[in-house]
């Protein structure tokens, strides 16, 4: 089986830190968060096979220093790992982002050294994970204290709506990962959303981030906005 492609950006210098890397995305998640900015990739009928993209990525051989593994979710498709392998073997280093739903890939494709880098998102404090997300969590703290073990670099990251978290949300968040080397508040940015709704998201205030930053900055040595 191949794992579904849902399309892939060529070239990006942001989303693999200090890389130039090719993004995949694959199709499908299990979550069905309001602010989703890729809600196409949950029906996606993409041109891109698995073998379109390998062979793509033999062609930037020598250019790119990684690809980023992105979604929808990717650790829904079982044959990921195979995919990587492949990516791998031609020499590239891989990014894997993930909601932390399968901690089981996550672990296997750690201990293989399938993967060099690994961001995780936070959703939200795990007792909002069903408002924000639809789905009850299972599997979050699992991949949490997974990366936490220091193995791989890693990030842990929350795109922060007002109008979803609020300020003592973080505190539980901080909390949640305890001890973390990176993290970063990925502020809201309206475009092509599920829920349309949260377009209306007024955004935090200078005042509230900096309150934000304050709490994070008690249990995370290094907190980011992008
Ligand atoms: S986990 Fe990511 S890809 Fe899946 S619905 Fe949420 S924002 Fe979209």
């Amino acid at each position: 089986m191949y794992v579904k492609i849902g399309g892939v950006q060529k070239f990006s210098l942001l989303d693999y830190p200090d890389k130039i890397s090719a993004i995949i995305f694959t199709a499908g998640c299990n979550f069905h968060c309001g602010y989703c900015h890729n809600p196409e990739l949950f029906s996606s009928n993409s041109e891109w096979s698995e073998n379109k993209v390998l062979e793509f990525l033999k062609s930037r051989e020598g250019k790119l220093d990684g690809v980023v593994v992105t979604g929808g979710e990717p650790t829904i498709h079982k044959d990921l790992p195979d995919l990587i392998k492949k990516i791998k073997s031609l020499g590239f280093l891989v990014k894997l982002d993930t909601n932390g739903t399968n901690p089981g890939m996550l672990k296997y494709l750690i201990d293989f050294k399938m993967i060099d880098y690994a961001a995780m998102d936070i959703k939200a404090p795990l007792y909002k994970y069903k408002i924000i997300t639809g789905i009850e969590p299972v599997g979050i703290e699992e991949s949490i204290k997974i990366l936490l073990q220091n193995n791989i670099p890693y990030e842990f990251r929350t795109t922060a709506l007002a109008s979803q978290l609020e300020i003592k949300d973080f505190e539980k968040i901080g909390k949640m990962i305890d001890g973390a080397d990176k993290y970063f508040i990925q502020k809201f940015v309206p475009s092509k959303i599920l829920n349309p709704k949260l377009l209306a998201d007024r955004g935090y205030t200078n005042s509230e981030i900096n309150s934000i930053i304050t709490i994070l900055n008690k249990y995370i040595k290094s907190v980011g906005i992008r």
